[in-house]
């Protein structure tokens, strides 16, 4: 199916990436406040275009509070139009930096292995896991997005970002060679979590410059061989935290934990099973004490 256009009153750009730009609109009708993602779709086919925007409108059955909401995805003047849920905290790559502790960086964890167990469950895989693609809003929820986009991307042919913008969270058997399954996901996982815990991009190639960037054939280098750091005590993590995200690390996919350890580790399971609005309430704590100046004034 391909979903309804909405009448929309463009609002400002958010963000600009993925073959992409984002901007918060209003629907006219609702008077919602939602994001829209335009991606151009020149020189594509019909036929490719329609099988685009009814593959995503396939996402509108995800229904989830750890995955942002698909309303609708159309096509609009040789462009698809991807309209979601807007997340009013921006995404966790604009926190990077700051000292998260480890209570709140634990309910970031558990929200994300929640989305992606429930896009597993309806077989779809997200591939594009990062903190860019990690949205907050000031209720304190934490929820993926744009899952499918980057098959979409890939479909048209548009290569997804840069080189180091496509390589960074990706897993040594998919930079080697192209496999991918849901143990790649859990490491995309652990490297946005010890990147938030770090407070920088887990590798740094020694040689490089400027000194905090990776070269791609040094990132490439690094994710392969290289140990990553540990979450460190210095910053208030716990061993049994640290060693959880290390082992998502592991070069060896039948060594990362399964969807389901998450839930049997007893550090993680304090969390999730003390009381959700009491969580919700220290996340949103947290995300609008620290919220970025272009996100708090909206
Ligand atoms: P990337 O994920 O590579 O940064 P995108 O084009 O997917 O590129 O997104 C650009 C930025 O727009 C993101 O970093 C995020 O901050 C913001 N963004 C995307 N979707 C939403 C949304 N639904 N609500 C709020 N902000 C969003
Ligand atoms: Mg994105």
């Amino acid at each position: 199916s391909s979903g309804n256009m909405l009448s929309l009153d463009m609002l400002e750009i958010i963000g600009t990436g993925n073959g992409g730009i984002v901007r918060r609109c209003r629907n006219r009708q609702t008077q919602e406040i939602l994001a829209v993602k335009i991606i151009s779709l020149d020189f594509q086919k019909n036929e490719k275009k329609q099988e685009i925007v009814t593959e995503l409108n396939a996402l509108n059955a995800l229904h989830s509070d750890y995955i942002v909401q698909l309303h609708s995805a159309y096509l609009y003047e040789n462009s698809v139009h991807i309209c979601t849920e807007y997340m009013d905290r921006g995404s966790l790559e604009q926190y990077i930096g700051i000292l998260v502790p480890e209570n709140v960086l634990i309910y970031i964890t558990l929200s994300m292995i929640q989305g992606l167990i429930c896009m597993w469950n309806q077989k779809i895989m997200h591939r594009d896991v990062k903190p860019s693609n990690v949205l907050v809003n000031s209720s304190g929820s934490i929820k993926l997005c744009d899952f499918g986009v980057s098959r979409v991307l890939e479909t048209i042919g548009q290569k997804v970002a840069t080189f180091i913008g496509t390589h960074k969270y990706m897993a040594p058997e998919r930079v080697i060679s192209d496999d991918y399954s849901i143990p790649s996901e859990i490491w995309s996982l652990g490297m946005t979590i010890l990147e938030m815990g770090l407070g920088r991009y887990p590798f740094q190639a020694e040689s490089s410059y400027p000194p905090l960037a990776v070269r791609p054939i040094e990132l490439v280098q690094c994710i392969v061989y290289e140990t990553p750091p540990i979450l460190p005590t210095i910053r208030g993590y716990s061993s049994e935290f640290a060693s959880l995200i290390q082992q998502c690390l592991s070069k060896n996919p039948a060594d990362r934990p399964l969807p389901r350890s998450f839930f049997e580790n007893p550090l993680l399971m304090k969390y999730n099973n003390s009381d959700m609005n009491q969580s919700r309430a220290i996340m949103a704590d947290f995300f609008n004490r620290t919220a970025v100046a272009t996100n708090a004034t909206r």
